[in-house]
């Protein structure tokens, strides 16, 4: 360990046992070391969030919530458990502010479905950003064209950043609810998040946070960013897939109707008419994914165990290597050169297609994305077909940075 701006920060051998506990970076992919860039799309796992899932079919798999036995209670303990972890992990105030969700995109389109019933009219607005995945679009494009009601963008920049100047006349009394990504995931821009909720703030309108792309990277506490809507996913956090979370403030969360009907989101039934159970389960209909939420429980503890600031700090070291390396190579083209960034390097190279770089890296052994990443209206901005997207996590060493750019040199050389 070594200390830096008072973080005190893992050195090379701890960041290599930490790489270590991920099994499936020791695999070769065409017959190279495989380097693992593409975190943004989902992270890799480590053997502790495996065993958890490993250990929890067997050792104590059994319903949550509905059992006497012993076995379903220690099973609903366990589920519980990780509902106040990730609880703690964004600081929110209460369990009852976490609802367990499928990842993001299902949190938000909870939110989008159940704000809307409640809170939507013909006429009215859903401001949204120019930075948006997909995920953060069409469900709000869906429920307002139900309502009769529109969406605003809230327009960028060439560097991708927000024209937050541009916020405040944005909003009117027709806005409901704004809902803005923390980090691109195409771009990598981090979002002046407190900013925008505090002028939101001043309107009395709520703001849902997308972050998917900030949770594995940056320290979250949704209490200091102020917002009243967090999401994100736990597989993009070394967690499992088919697990996420939606943070809503218990204020709004009481005021929605429930999502989706079911078991365990009611407190009595008849056939004309039912009675919904109290926060969160208002909003959990059905057996829950409860070795995913272990799985994430375990995540976050890892996480933890290391430091979002250090992890923090690691991964921009890689994000700016690996800039530095190939910002000299012939025809290279930063996409999205925003001041506050996130380890997301968009590229293009002058005159190749994405995709055909993206087949050459893979060929030998760099796992990259290429195309619009889920956010075509950036794309449109940048009038580009899509992009080359490294995307950065700590068990990435100099080694993958270092192969990356022989990789991508001779993909130049082939396709030149
Ligand atoms: N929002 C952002 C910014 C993302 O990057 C992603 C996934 O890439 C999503 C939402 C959707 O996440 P999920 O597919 O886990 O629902």
């Amino acid at each position: 360990m070594k200390l830096n701006n008072k973080i005190l920060l893992p050195d090379a051998s701890e960041w290599e046992r930490y790489r270590n506990d991920f099994p499936i970076l020791k695999k070769r992919i065409n017959g190279y070391p495989l380097v693992y860039l593409d975190n943004a799309a989902t992270s890799q796992k480590p053997r502790q969030v495996i065993q958890t899932i490993v250990d929890y079919y067997e050792t104590l798999n059994a319903n949550v919530h509905r059992g006497v036995h012993t076995l379903s209670q220690i099973s609903t303990d366990a589920f519980e458990q990780a509902r106040i972890k990730a609880q703690a992990f964004i600081n929110a105030e209460s369990h009852r502010e976490i609802i367990f969700t499928k990842g993001t995109s299902n949190a938000i389109n909870l939110v989008a479905y159940s704000f809307s019933r409640a809170f939507l009219s013909p006429g009215d607005e859903v401001l949204v950003s120019a930075l948006e995945h997909h995920s953060n679009i069409v469900p709000w494009q869906i429920v307002t064209k139900e309502r009769g009601a529109h969406l605003r963008i809230l327009p960028m920049n060439e560097k991708g950043e927000l024209l937050i100047g541009q916020f405040s006349n944005l909003i009117s009394d027709k806005t409901k609810i704004i809902a803005i990504s923390h980090v691109s995931n195409s771009l990598g821009t981090v979002n002046p998040i407190s900013e925008l909720t505090r002028i939101a703030r001043q309107h009395g309108i709520p703001v849902l946070i997308d972050g998917a792309q900030a949770v594995p990277h940056l320290k979250v506490d949704v209490q200091a960013l102020d917002c009243d809507f967090y999401c994100f996913s736990g597989h993009k956090m070394l967690g499992p897939t088919g697990i996420g979370i939606l943070f809503g403030k218990e204020e709004w969360l009481n005021k929605m109707p429930p999502f989706e009907g079911g078991g365990e989101m009611i407190q009595s039934v008849n056939y004309n008419d039912s009675t919904y159970n109290e926060l969160p389960f208002k909003f959990e209909a059905g057996t829950p994914h409860i070795e995913g939420a272990l799985g994430l429980a375990t995540a976050i503890d890892y996480l933890l165990h290391i430091g979002m600031d250090s992890i923090h700090q690691r991964e921009m070291f890689l994000y700016k290597l690996a800039l530095n390396r190939l910002s000299d190579l012939p025809g290279f083209k930063l996409v999205g050169s925003a001041s506050d960034k996130s380890p997301v390097l968009s590229f293009l190279i002058d005159g190749l297609h994405p995709y055909d770089v993206g087949v050459l890296l893979d060929k030998q052994g760099v796992a990259v994305r290429t195309g619009h990443h889920c956010t075509q209206p950036v794309m449109d901005f940048m009038q580009i077909p899509g992009t080359i997207r490294a995307s950065f996590s700590f068990y990435n060493n100099e080694d993958d940075v270092l192969q990356l750019e022989a990789a991508l040199k001779k993909a130049i050389q082939i396709l030149s």
